[in-house]
């Protein structure tokens, strides 16, 4: 089939996937503005908010992507007070984002799980129930999904980072911290618990193929899910896949192939939220305007309190402006109004979805 067949409706199976995955000129620019269209009958177009809290780099694992891993000395470890948290909540719920997202290292201490549901139900009081939280610590037992769940999270994401057992080996140590299909599990919990609930891949990895990218967005499709935040991999010099950085295409071919990878999945799930990862901002200044105009509707503003933002550094060049938070949020704003989106303010923007499914 011809890119304009499977544009106008054709079954989109793993060969239309791939060949859409490799649009070129024209093709791809058809591609950009199907998926526009379809964005904006689905989920018009309206940008959601969510106050992402970088709150803790340490963690337990040891990703061979991530700059945070246990084993690179190199970091600058925090853990940011209760109040600091809060306050950046607050700064969230002033200013009408409707949604925060508290991400960390993983850590899963009993004393780390009693502070995550006390700091749920300290935003809920200080929000008088407005602002939603989304919640990304990584895998969690059921049971712990449950407590925060309970305590007032209702979305959680938690990225495959690969759908490929092979490929998901090569990036991760070969121990039980670090199974396959214990993160499949995980996406399992978290749905049956139900959250919204969210995954994501890395796009450009070394040894990844356009049919482990194309396999991943049937992933997704199948797996159901609400949410979806993927970016592109971007090299870390302290982690051990640094070593195989002359296997990557280039940041800019990194950067169009995530753009694609939104406008495909898009059009193969109608309804779902897609966040723009900031990791495209890192490769280009307007990266994550650029998403929105091919399919995505989520934007994450990082409102981590400016002197820890420089230590969770995932990887390299990873935005860190040292503009106050309300300096950056309204620039966000013009540069969203100029990629035709408008920021709907004071709404919890669920997944079309999930309202649907269940
Ligand atoms: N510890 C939690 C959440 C924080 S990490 C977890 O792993 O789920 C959040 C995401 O950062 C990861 O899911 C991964 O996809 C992304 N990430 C890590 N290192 C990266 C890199 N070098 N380039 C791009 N994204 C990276
Ligand atoms: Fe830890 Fe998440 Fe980084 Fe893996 S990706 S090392 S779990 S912070």
């Amino acid at each position: 089939m011809t890119n304009e067949e499977i544009l106008s409706g054709g079954a989109l199976g793993r060969k239309e996937l791939i060949t859409l995955l490799n649009s070129k000129n024209e093709n791809k620019l058809r591609l950009f503005k199907k998926a526009a269209a379809i964005k904006k009958q689905h989920v018009r177009d309206t940008v959601f908010f969510r106050g992402l809290i970088e709150f803790s780099n340490i963690c337990r694992k040891n990703c061979f992507y991530c700059g945070i891993r246990s084993g690179n000395t190199h970091v600058n470890r925090y853990d940011l007070s209760d109040d600091e948290i809060l306050h950046a909540a607050s700064f969230a719920h002033e200013n009408n984002f409707g949604s925060v997202v508290l991400q960390s290292g993983e850590n899963n201490s009993t004393e780390f799980i009693h502070r995550i549901e006390n700091l749920l139900k300290a935003i809920g009081k200080l929000s008088g129930q407005k602002l939603r939280v989304t919640l990304s610590l990584g895998e969690q037992e059921k049971e712990t999904y449950r407590r925060w769940f309970e305590s007032g999270a209702h979305r959680y994401l938690l990225r495959i980072e690969s759908s490929s057992p092979s490929l998901y080996k090569k990036l991760h140590p070969d121990n039980e911290n670090h199974r396959f299909e214990k993160r499949c599990r995980c996406l399992v919990d978290l749905k049956e618990t139900g959250y919204q609930t969210g995954t994501g891949v890395m796009i450009g990895l070394p040894f990844q193929t356009i049919g482990d990218l194309a396999d991943d967005l049937l992933f997704m499709k199948d797996f159901d899910v609400d949410m979806v935040g993927m970016g592109p991999y971007i090299e870390h010099g302290h982690t051990p896949l640094y070593r195989f950085r002359n296997l990557l295409m280039s940041r800019e071919e990194r950067f169009e192939l995530t753009l694609k990878m939104i406008a495909v999945l898009r059009i193969l799930m109608k309804d779902i939220n897609i966040a723009s990862a900031t990791a495209l901002q890192a490769i280009d200044r307007s990266g994550r305007e650029k998403a929105l105009m091919v399919g995505a509707n989520v934007i994450m503003p990082n409102i981590t309190p400016g002197h820890y933002r420089n230590d969770y550094k995932l990887y390299q060049d990873k935005p860190c402006t040292d503009d106050q938070a309300e300096d950056f949020i309204s620039c966000l704003k013009a540069r969203i109004a100029l990629s035709g989106n408008s920021v709907a303010y004071g709404e919890w923007g669920d997944s079309v979805h999930y309202l649907s499914r269940s």
